[in-house]
């Protein structure tokens, strides 16, 4: 099969929205282009797209190698998709795949490395925050066998209640997940091929990356990364996209949340009878005796409350079956660029 024709076949499948078998052939073929590809999902980051792209050439360039910058851009409002463009006019190795809309960070990696052919793939984002100049370091560790080489966060330079909610949620996934996911462990790595292939054949919907990441095995290992400040412009996960994701972390890699019905309801019926011992108890010592109308509401209420929350709690599950059920794809595309220059 001439290049060309996998690139196009590639391009088609991905447009189209094939089945992830038919992806997965055309990207199997299209392979051995570059040795590296970068995967940046972008969204609304216009002021840092030009010293982005200096800063990877610069370390890209020293690793001696080809490799491609994929910019997934993530439905942005700005100029950040025509910078690229501009860019792509100037290095046919920067490449653009446009999202129909905002997907959101975790689907525009999927699309990234949906369409990544190199036999290593790095996930870097696109404020800065993780330095290009440690992947050479990375890409020696790759080099020597590991599969994955991810970043370990040392220290956050972020405001004080995001690092205690992110210091919170890790550690939360660590004892609530059924799989070892790293501590502080971001999506900033460096994956082999092989590792890339099974992530994009997994049909999973909400997808946590660095969950699946760590699901899939082979050789990982965390190289410790100091992780800076944002270069430009504000994040772009608001409250509520960081609890979605740290929501899909929790419910796809634990059952314990649904224990948690069954242990309330033990708790409960444990009280229950030990209350009903004693009203008996009371009953026959004094015969007058009449049970009292606060129990009654504190019971009901109480119960109430719990059942409220365990429906809550079972309706996170249900949800995220909705989705999986529905085969939606992860993303839409409205264009594509420089795929087709190889
Ligand atoms: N991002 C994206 N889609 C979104 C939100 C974020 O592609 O809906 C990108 C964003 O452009 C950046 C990366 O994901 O490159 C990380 O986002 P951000 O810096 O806002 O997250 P934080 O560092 O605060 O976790
Ligand atoms: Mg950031």
């Amino acid at each position: 099969m001439g290049a060309s024709k996998t690139v196009a076949s590639r391009r088609h499948a991905l447009l189209t929205g094939a089945a992830p078998e038919v992806r997965w052939e055309a990207q199997q073929a299209a392979q051995g282009a570059s040795t590296f590809s970068v995967v940046l999902p972008l969204y609304n980051e216009e002021e840092n797209i030009e010293t982005l792209y200096r800063r990877l050439t610069a370390v890209m360039e020293g690793l001696g190698e080809p490799y491609e910058i994929i910019f997934v851009d993530d439905g942005s409002v700005d100029s950040s998709a025509e910078q690229v463009r501009v860019l792509h006019e100037g290095d046919t190795r920067v490449k653009l795949v446009r999202l129909a809309r905002n997907f959101g960070h975790q689907a525009a990696i999927s699309a990234g490395l949906d369409v990544a052919c190199g036999q290593a793939v790095i996930i870097i984002d696109a404020d800065l925050q993780d330095p290009p100049e440690v992947l050479p370091e990375f890409v020696a560790t790759w080099r020597e066998g590991y599969e994955v080489v991810y970043a370990i966060r040392q220290k956050r330079k972020e405001d004080a209640l995001k690092r205690a909610a992110y210091y919170t949620f890790y550690r939360l996934l660590k004892r609530l997940a059924a799989i070892d996911i790293p501590l502080d462990s971001g999506d900033f790595c460096v994956m082999d091929r092989r590792v890339v292939d099974v992530l994009t054949a997994m049909p999973e919907r909400n997808r946590f990356v660095r969950g699946i990441r760590a699901w899939v095995g082979f050789r990982q290992i965390g190289i410790p990364c100091e992780r800076d400040c944002r270069q430009a412009g504000t994040p772009k996960y608001n409250l509520r996209k960081l609890m979605r994701l740290a929501t899909d972390g929790l419910v796809s890699f634990s059952y314990i949340p649904l224990r948690l019905a069954s242990l309330f309801g033990f708790v409960i019926s444990a009280v229950a009878f030990a209350l009903a011992l004693w009203t008996i108890y009371e009953k026959l010592i004094h015969p007058d005796y009449i049970a009292g109308l606060t129990t009654i509401v504190v019971a009901v209420s109480l119960l109430g409350g719990i059942q409220l929350i365990t429906l809550g709690i079972i309706g996170e599950y249900i949800g995220r079956i909705f989705d999986e059920v529905k085969q939606r794809p992860l993303y839409t595309v409205r264009e594509v660029l420089g795929f087709d220059e190889q």
